[in-house]
């Protein structure tokens, strides 16, 4: 299964705004999130209904420096190796605070589902949050911006004392 659907692009535009500040409406022209799925199910004694998760997530961002606001291209690649259970195991003593799951020998993160219908939304928005970074620096001897005057001092200085938060 290979998705370029539209809720892929949906969940990019949400991951944009929420984690790099939100600040445009739409992406840049390059940015990508590109999907590929391979789900098995299974039965065991243990766990009943579950499905396996294999895969891989790509994707290229541009979000804003949290110091100067400059956008620069960030790229992110991630296998994908998830197990999911019925929310009905959910409660089970032995899954509480626990991340992973050894399925068949694998060690697989855990994730649960409810009813028939499989949303791997929440399962992809953790994976996002592992792999992304939250607080992307353009280049690591970015100045930031003058806390006084607001002026990107990558590009001139000003007179203004600087103060490194
Ligand atoms: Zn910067
Ligand atoms: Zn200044």
């Amino acid at each position: 299964m290979t998705h370029s659907a539209p809720w892929i692009t949906s969940l990019l535009i949400d991951l944009t705004n929420s984690i790099f500040g939100g600040a445009d409406e739409q992406l840049a022209e390059e940015d990508s999130l590109h999907v590929e799925l391979t789900l098995s199910r299974g039965h065991s004694p243990k766990w009943q209904e579950y499905i396996t998760v294999d895969g891989q997530i790509k994707g290229r961002f541009h979000p804003p420096c949290i110091r100067c606001l400059e956008r620069s291209r960030t790229e992110i690649s991630s296998p994908i190796s998830a197990c999911l259970l019925s929310d009905d195991q959910q409660q089970q003593a032995e899954l509480q605070d626990i991340t992973d799951i050894i399925i068949n020998n694998r060690e697989r993160e855990l994730f649960f589902y409810s009813g028939r219908q499989v949303d791997f939304t929440p399962l992809l928005w953790e994976l996002l949050m592992m792999v992304i970074d939250p607080n992307p620096i353009h280049h690591p001897d970015c100045q930031g911006l003058c806390p006084t005057c607001g002026l990107n001092l990558n590009m001139s200085s000003c007179s203004h004392k600087k103060t490194l938060a």
